[in-house]
């Protein structure tokens, strides 16, 4: 094993990269940016090493200075988290390059991998299948609309070199096909240098399903089973669960063998995901292969046992998987929430500010993955997501009601978060029955998203309001208060927004109604 590892990272996955280093004996070395500096992951880590400025371009994508970095520190292995040079071809040979350890696939594999008409030929050849759709990028508006016609519309124009739904475009039908392109293309080569676009054919009602596989450079490549990640806005993931309510233990090893396929074929070794669009037939598709770890991959650890992150590390200093595929079946359920700085009131803008306080939800079953403390402040130069909450429980059911009351516990105050968005979803029937796919957010968006979140004031109120019921009816006005947890047996509360009176379920505390009052 490594004994120093510089993680070229920020936020929650530089603090998951560090616990994984320290838990495993090895020293962690952080680099940070000036907007940084005293971020946790710099005081989690054994050194840190300013590189930069707060603009990502300046600091965190500067390959050289972390490469410089690593060197300087004495590290002998670069983990890049996931995002920034987490998936660039040069970086990883760079870092090769300069006789350091890149805890990731080969350069190459990302090189086979990378571009997504190359994957799609790829698949192709280890008998996955893919989409409907072409695996060169289309010369004209003419090409697409003579493929479009052999699949029938909608189809969805792709940029081969995409990622985080950039450069994607639904077209419905023919006339839309010409100026679509032309932005899918535009959009392309200012997000990623590269117009080159191809068209699918667009999957109507999908759920996405991947698998996560992980290799080791001695000729073992293993699937780890499903996350389910249909919850999306936008193409983005929100929510995830291990495993998926649309996969059978029979499904779960023939996408399982077909990524391994993939992933061999591509010469893969470290962690890894293979995407896949699955129909309501049980037909599953390949879409693309993301070469890093995933910001979800808790979800797996959590059914599996397996600490992921540890075993890249492990993989990446030349050790054996110890595992046999027979070994590896689901345990329970897992779910995760992605904790992010937008306000879902205001079609999920950005919200920043400073963190005033922070409450971080705890208990049997519940995992914080975060990045930010009370005093933290939250800018506009990174990812809004904060941290993500995961849960696991014994069934689908009770990681639902975990999640729920972990929710719950969950204090954010001083900038808006996705908190409340989550909550309702977990109350969702559709949700609860598990009646999601990658369009369902969407549609359920103005029912989930919409509702204004209570003022803070009111908020107080409806607590004030519980608690001056709750001691009125045990006739006392002590000072203490009544029993953190106490059940009464009958009781009425007022309702602070319009007088109205409720009263607690079975089982249920008076701070949880007044908690429900508050998100009413
Ligand atoms: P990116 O790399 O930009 O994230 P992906 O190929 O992974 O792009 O697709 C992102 C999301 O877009 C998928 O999770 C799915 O929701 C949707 N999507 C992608 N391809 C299709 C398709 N052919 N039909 C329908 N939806 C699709």
């Amino acid at each position: 094993m490594f004994s120093k590892v510089l993680v070229a990272n920020r936020g929650e996955i530089a603090l998951r990269v560090i616990r994984a280093c320290h838990e495993l004996g090895v020293k962690a070395v952080a680099v940070y940016s000036e907007a940084d500096a005293t971020a946790p992951h710099v005081r989690e880590a054994d050194e840190a090493v300013l590189i930069g400025p707060a603009p990502s371009s300046e600091s965190y994508l500067k390959g050289d200075r972390i490469i410089e970095a690593a060197k300087r520190t004495g590290a002998e292995a670069i983990h890049p988290g996931y995002g920034f040079l987490s998936e660039r071809e040069w970086f990883a040979r760079a870092v090769r390059d300069a006789g350091l350890v890149f805890v990731g696939p080969p350069a190459e594999a990302i090189a086979a991998t990378g571009s997504k008409t190359a994957a799609r030929q790829l698949a192709i050849a280890a008998k996955v299948p893919v989409v409907p759709g072409t695996t060169e990028a289309l010369r004209d508006a003419a090409e697409a609309s003579a493929v479009a016609k052999q699949f029938g519309f909608p189809v969805l124009l792709k940029a081969a070199a995409g990622g985080g739904g950039k450069g994607m475009r639904v077209v419905r039908e023919e006339s839309e096909l010409a100026p679509s392109l032309d932005a899918a293309r535009r959009e392309a080569k200012s997000s990623f240098g590269d117009d080159a676009v191809y068209v699918e054919k667009y999957v109507v009602g999908p759920r996405h399903v991947e698998i996560q596989v992980l290799g080791d450079s001695h000729g073992t490549m293993l699937s780890l089973g499903e996350r389910e990640c249909s919850v999306q806005r936008r193409h983005q993931k929100m929510i995830e669960e291990a495993p998926s309510v649309a996969v059978s233990p029979e499904l779960r090893r023939e996408m399982g063998e077909a990524a391994v396929r993939f992933a061999t074929a591509a010469g893969y070794v470290n962690a890894g995901t293979c995407e896949f669009l699955l129909d309501a037939e049980g037909k599953f598709y390949f879409l693309e292969m993301n070469t890093r770890v995933q910001v979800e991959h808790p979800v797996t650890e959590l059914v599996t046992g397996i600490d992921i992150v540890q075993w890249q590390l492990r993989v990446a200093s030349g050790a054996r998987l110890p595992f046999r595929q027979s070994d590896i079946a689901p345990d329970g359920w897992a779910i995760e929430c992605r904790i992010t700085s937008e306000d879902p009131a205001n079609g999920f803008l950005p919200s920043t500010g400073r963190i005033t306080h922070l409450r971080v939800p705890s208990g049997p079953g519940v995992r914080w993955d975060g990045g930010v403390e009370t005093g933290s402040v939250v800018g506009l130069f990174y990812d809004p997501m904060l941290a993500k909450l995961i849960v696991h429980a014994e069934t689908r059911d009770a990681a639902i009601a975990r999640m729920h009351r972990a929710l719950l516990e969950l204090t954010i105050d001083g900038i808006e978060s996705s908190r409340d968005f989550h909550l309702r979803v977990m109350e969702d029937g559709e949700f609860q029955r598990g009646e999601i796919e990658i369009q369902w957010l969407e549609r359920r968006l103005p029912s989930l998203a919409n509702v204004a979140p209570p003022a803070e004031g009111v908020r107080v109120a409806a607590i004030a309001a519980a608690l001056i019921a709750d001691s009125e009816r045990h006739g006392r006005r002590t000072a203490a208060g009544p029993a953190p947890g106490t059940v009464p047996p009958a009781g009425r509360m007022p309702n602070a927004t319009d007088g109205s009176v409720t009263t607690p379920g079975s089982g249920e505390r008076w701070l949880d109604v007044a908690r429900r009052e508050a998100l009413r």
